[in-house]
This record gives structure tokens, C-alpha cells and sequence, in this order.
């Protein structure tokens, strides 16, 4: 038996931890167009010089070793063929499976602007190690001391921190009216633009960049639809990930946004997984499928798909959207559906201080929840989601600042703590 896994990160760690809980022996075979195992997350504190290119790594150094796995480093996958059952590698190699993982991850969405070519030298995704690399050297190369970033979700800020850090002053452009749209309202942007304030950046919103411009290769300025032209030599483009299903065409394998899963992380063809950023599996709320492009959904696919693949019948019972992160020294929690664009839902809302709580309710369900510089109790949300529980009886509760788990009544805390002589 051999299973045969396309990326090495995070999806793909899980899995073999998993393959190798349920199956000592069969042969592991790992395919990877990169030369290391890198945090994604970690990007950014590496451009900012705060953590070394050797402490990037999430996984110990005898993995491969304790784990009885081959890594071809530097080799993509090319072409599956899913009805012989292999895999075309870059060197023309082919390799036979049993079992395959795709977990092949998000790539950088580049728009098709007006100016933009993939040479010009100054313009950077934020998305791979490799990437950050040549950013670095760019950067120093040319003693940049101010850029432009396209796009003010997630990674479009992870990188402005990593370049505010270098000292580097920033404008960041974005068409929506505020930071990290998909998960902030106006009022939770309002605390973190502030800070972008005070390190001297500028925050150019309901814009876009409407054209490149560009002299024998080398970034010069960009014109934005709003009129105005920005003199740059260093554009970041952050404007999101897309799954990364090239390798899925001709195949047969069912792919919507991403690769379509079913709860065992199985796709429409039989032997056939995928997991992570790739794949489009369960979204715990809706119950519909949806691609959560989050390193603790990666995790956890990963985990089942090894399992199953293992022989071990393993459900994924569904996530929901996550994220932790400081930006700008702002810390902020965010949970599920936090803006939601029909009525039908009650939404508490408190803010004093510098400190925001949003609590999203549904038919007396928390569905959705953002904390920014109020994270201390934020577990205990998540696992409010979770457990679905009602609570209609805790509304004037919820955005207290000593709401936690010792404040529910005792009923609800049984959900939550279980076991023998558990006192609830
Ligand atoms: C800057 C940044 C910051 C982030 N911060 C957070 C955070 O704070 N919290 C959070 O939860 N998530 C965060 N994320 C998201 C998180 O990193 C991802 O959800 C996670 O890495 C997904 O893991 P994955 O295994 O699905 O794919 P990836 O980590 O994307 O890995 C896929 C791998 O497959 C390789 N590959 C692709 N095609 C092929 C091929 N044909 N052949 C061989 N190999 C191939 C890729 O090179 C890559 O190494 C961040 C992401 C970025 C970019």
C-alpha cells in the first residue's frame, strides 16, 4: 500500500501524524515544490527579523525519520491520472498510488491590472517563503523606504506589520470601507486604523489601483480609481488565495471552488482525498460546503483524511471561520459569521475603552463573534458555536468583561466539562 501526498504543510502533517496512528507500515510518498517546511503565519515576523529562516519550521527535525516517510523536495506534481492511479511529477517521473492526498494549498490571486506584468521587477505576493526571500533582497537592494499593499485583508496586514517593522512606511489600498472586511465591522477597523496612523501609514479606502505603471521593468508608480497616482517602487498585492486545483483538470475529480469533499475528506473519486486550503469540505454553521482557508481547518482535514485513508472511518464534523491574530499590537479574536447581510439576526454589540465585542445571534445561537483588545475570555465563545446551546437566558451576560465559563449556570457547564468526577 502506498499513499501518496501532494504539499508538505500543514494539511499534509496532520495526515501522516494520522496515517501513521492507524497504519505503521504502509509506504508514505511526499511531493513538494518547495525546499522546506515553513509557518505561513510566521512570514511575516521573518521579513520583520524577529524570527530566523531555521525557526520557521513546525515540525520537528526527525519527522521524516520517526514518521517512515519519503519527502521529494523540489518536485511538483504535474498530472494526476486517476485511473491508473499515479502521478506525473515536473522531472517526468511517474509514481504509482494506492491512496492520494492533495493538499496543495492556496495561491496568490494576481488581478488582471491594467500595466501589471508578471517580470516587472517590485512587485511581490505575500503567501510563500520564497516569495518573502526575494521581497527581502528587493528591498534591500534598492533601500526601499515606503511601499504600496493592495488589499487590507489578513495578509495584506500581516504583511504591512512585517514592513512596519523594517521601517518601512505603508499605504494600503483597498476597495471595501474598512481593515479585514470579511470579519471587522467600521467600528473594529477604527481601532486598528488608528495604529496605522500613529506608524505613519495611510489607509486608502473605496479604491483600487486601476493601472501599473512601469519603466524598463521596474515599478514606478500606480494610478488608483479614485484619480489619484501613487510614485512607489514596491507594490504587495494581497488581495487574497484562490485553492490551488490546477492539478485536478481532466481528472474527474468534482472541484467547485476548491475540491469537493465528502466528511471523510473523500472526493468523488474513490482513493482520492484532499484537505486544507484546497479543499471545499463541511462548514460547520451552514452545513453547506465552503473553502476556510485557516491553519486549524488544515489541521483537522488533514487529521481525518489520514485517518480514512488509514482504513480508520473517521467524520469531519464541520469548522467554522477562526482567527486569532495581533495586529499592530491590537489583539483580536474573531469567530464565525460576523457580518451578516440579512435581518434576521441579533447582534450585541459593546465598545469602551479601545475594547470591542460583537456577538452575532441566531434563532438564540451565538453564530458569530469578534473581540478586539478584549480576548481574554474568547475560548469560551467558540465553544458557545459549537455546542449550538441557547442562550437566550445570558444576552445581558455575554459582553460582560467577567463573562467566562465560571459565570454559566451549571447546566450549561455540563456541556462543556464532562467525565468522572467532574464537579459541573
Ligand atoms: C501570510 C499568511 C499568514 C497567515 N496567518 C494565519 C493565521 O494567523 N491563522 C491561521 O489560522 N491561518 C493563517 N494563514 C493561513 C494558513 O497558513 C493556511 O490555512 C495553511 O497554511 C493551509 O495549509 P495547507 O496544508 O492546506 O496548505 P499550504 O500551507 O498552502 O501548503 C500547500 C503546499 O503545497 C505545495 N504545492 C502546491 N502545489 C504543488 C504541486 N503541484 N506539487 C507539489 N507541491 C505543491 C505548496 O508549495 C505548499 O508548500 C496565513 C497564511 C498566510 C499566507
Amino acid at each position: 500500500m502506498r499513499h501518496l501526498i501532494i504539499g508538505y504543510s500543514v494539511a499534509a502533517i496532520s495526515a501522516i501524524k494520522s496515517i501513521r496512528e492507524f497504519d505503521k507500515a504502509s509506504e508514505i510518498v511526499v511531493l513538494t515544490d518547495e525546499t522546506s517546511v515553513y509557518s505561513r503565519p510566521l512570514i511575516s515576523y521573518f521579513l520583520a527579523g524577529q524570527v530566523m529562516k531555521n525557526k520557521l519550521s513546525f515540525i520537528p527535525k526527525d519527522f521524516e525519520e520517526e514518521m517512515k516517510i519519503t519527502v521529494r523536495w523540489n518536485t511538483a506534481a504535474k498530472k494526476i491520472d486517476s485511473k491508473k492511479k499515479t502521478v506525473l511529477t515536473a522531472d517526468n517521473e511517474i509514481i504509482k498510488y494506492d491512496r492520494l492526498l492533495i493538499c496543495t494549498g492556496g495561491v496568490p490571486i494576481k488581478l488582471p491590472i491594467d500595466g501589471y506584468f508578471e517580470d516587472i521587477s517590485g512587485i511581490f505576493t505575500f503567501v510563500k517563503l520564497g516569495e518573502v526571500e526575494k521581497l527581502i533582497k528587493y528591498i534591500e537592494k534598492n533601500k526601499i523606504k515606503e511601499c504600496v499593499i493592495l488589499g487590507a485583508g489578513l495578509i495584506g496586514m500581516k504583511a504591512a506589520e512585517g514592513l512596519l517593522a523594517r521601517k518601512i512606511k505603508i499605504r494600503i489600498v483597498e476597495m471595501a470601507d474598512r481593515l479585514l472586511a470579511n470579519t471587522f465591522d467600521k467600528t473594529a477597523s477604527a481601532l486598528l486604523e488608528e495604529k496605522l496612523k500613529e506608524s505613519g501609514s495611510e489607509f486608502l479606502k473605496e479604491t483600487t489601483i486601476k493601472k501599473i505603471i512601469s519603466k524598463a521593468k521596474k515599478l514606478e508608480a500606480l494610478e488608483l480609481s479614485s484619480g489619484k497616482t501613487i510614485k512607489t517602487r514596491l507594490l504587495i498585492m494581497a488581495v487574497g488565495v484562490r485553492p490551488n486545483i490546477e492539478l485536478c483538470k481532466g481528472t474527474g475529480v468534482a472541484v467547485n471552488r476548491g475540491i469537493v469533499v465528502n466528511t471523510k475528506m473523500e472526493t468523488n473519486i474513490p482513493g482520492v482525498y484532499a484537505a486544507g486550503d484546497v479543499a471545499e469540505g463541511r462548514e460547520f454553521l451552514s452545513g453547506e460546503n465552503a473553502v476556510i482557508a485557516i491553519w486549524p481547518v488544515a489541521a483537522r482535514q488533514g487529521g481525518v483524511a489520514g485517518a480514512n485513508m488509514a482504513g480508520k472511518i473517521t467524520e469531519y464534523d464541520g469548522m467554522f471561520p477562526m482567527n486569532s491574530v495581533t495586529i499592530l499590537g491590537v489583539p483580536s479574536i474573531s469567530f464565525g459569521l460576523t457580518n451578516p447581510k440579512t435581518a434576521d439576526y441579533q447582534i450585541l454589540l459593546s465598545s469602551e475603552g479601545g475594547r470591542y465585542k460583537k456577538i452575532v445571534i441566531k434563532e438564540d445561537r451565538i453564530v458569530g463573534v469578534v473581540l478586539v483588545n478584549a480576548i481574554e475570555r474568547a475560548g469560551i465563545f467558540g465553544l458557545l458555536i459549537k455546542q449550538k446551546l441557547d442562550v437566550s437566558a445570558l444576552k445581558k451576560q455575554l459582553l460582560l468583561d467577567d463573562f467566562g465559563f465560571l459565570v454559566l449556570p451549571r447546566d450549561f457547564r455540563k456541556h462543556f466539562v464532562t467525565g468522572e468526577g467532574t464537579e459541573v
